[in-house]
């Protein structure tokens, strides 16, 4: 029988060299969308949409396919697969981009084959002309909710193509500096706020080891971090908790206030596994049950 797939996203599929205070890794699997699908597939089944280079390995290919994990959309195409190399100082909440190479994304145009009509949709942090040409293709009122990432490296590089994907999305994952850096604002609530005017009426500030805020609407959540004593790879952490809280939204078909917050309670405690290994390492062991065991865990040390 043929899977449906009730959660789409487009992305980045990449070869990443990591250096972090405690190792260093030359060819790490990762991107965007790696991150997102692995940890969405924990909820619901996702499609992926993606371009790899012919250098991308095949055991890599086989990580995505331990999952649910659609590849049909997973295209191969002459050249290199996008790389990104990064690296962390002792603040493990921010990255700094040591290069990035697009390669195939240069010349990638995503195609939608024609029966697919997601009803969650996360255009991940990639070139806004894909995301937005993925948008189009997407039908709507059948898509339920359509959300989006992006960082630095867009919104200074194409931010009038990011502008009009944002008019049309209903909700946003950020991290808390590009945040700033969209808005043109240092203060978050007002940054939130005005991101709120550009298009997405939900907000998900992701603030790295300090929690999220979600602003939807006029209405406000603040949501601390689950508490690691030791983060090894904070990378894929901010797609891992949109995966986990687009396929939990997926899963539950509920768009509720209520549930927006259950949505990111989980995107943090699954980005909280992420951190803990190099690249996918620790997602690949992950057990749901695990999963549940730490939302329990979360619950009870934040209530009062
Ligand atoms: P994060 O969840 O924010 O830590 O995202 C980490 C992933 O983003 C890495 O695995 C990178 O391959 C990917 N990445 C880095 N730069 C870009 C970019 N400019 N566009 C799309 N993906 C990127």
């Amino acid at each position: 029988m043929k899977t449906r797939y009730p959660l789409m996203v487009v992305g980045t599929v990449a070869i990443d060299a990591v250096e972090t205070p405690f190792g260093k890794q030359d060819a790490v699997f990762g991107g965007s969308a790696s991150y997102f699908s692995y940890a969405a597939s924990f909820f619901t089944p996702v499609e992926l949409i993606a371009v790899v280079g012919e250098d991308f390995p095949k055991e890599y290919r086989r990580i995505l396919e331990e999952r649910s994990i659609g590849l049909d959309h997973l295209m191969t195409a002459k050249g290199k697969t996008f790389h990104w190399k990064g690296k962390y100082g002792s603040d493990l909440n921010a990255a700094q981009t040591l290069e990035t190479q697009l390669n195939v994304l240069l010349e990638f145009k995503p195609k939608l084959k024609e029966d697919r009509e997601p009803e969650y949709l996360f255009l991940a942090n990639i070139d806004p002309v894909l995301q937005w040409e993925v948008l189009n293709q997407v039908k709507r009122p059948k898509c339920r909710l359509v959300a989006c990432d992006t960082m630095n490296f867009w919104i200074e590089g194409k931010p009038a193509e990011l502008a009009k994907v944002l008019k049309r999305v209903d909700m946003i994952f950020i991290n808390d500096g590009e945040a700033r850096l969209l808005a043109k604002e240092s203060n978050l609530i007002k940054a939130a706020r005005k991101i709120q005017t550009m298009g997405p009426g939900t907000v998900a500030i992701k603030k790295g080891e300090h929690g999220a805020f979600l602003f939807h609407g006029e209405q406000f959540f603040i949501l601390p971090v689950y508490p690691l004593e030791e983060v090894f790879d904070p990378t894929g952490a901010g797609d891992s908790f949109a995966g986990a809280a687009m396929g939990y939204l997926a899963k539950t078909d509920d768009l509720s206030f209520d549930n927006l917050k259950r949505a990111i309670v989980y995107g943090g405690v699954v980005a909280s596994f992420t951190v803990e290994k190099f690249g996918l390492e620790r997602l690949r062991t992950l057990e749901t049950s695990e999963i549940e065991e730490r939302m329990a865990d979360f619950r009870r040390i934040c209530h009062f």
